[in-house]
């Protein structure tokens, strides 16, 4: 299940494309989630950044 889709803005941190895994590092809470560059999916996954 997706935590954040396009147009979301969820904060600093790593998200990750549900589509194909590719990670996105958001930097700035102002920052909207695009869909993913590799597969266009507009399904992103919370991801831990311990990881
Ligand atoms: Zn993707």
């Amino acid at each position: 299940m997706a935590d954040y889709e396009c147009g979301d803005q969820p904060g600093d941190g790593l998200y990750q494309c549900d589509g194909c895994g590719e990670v996105v590092d958001i930097t700035d809470s102002s920052i909207t989630l695009a869909p993913c560059s590799s597969c266009g999916c507009c399904s992103w996954l919370d991801r831990c950044s311990e990881d």
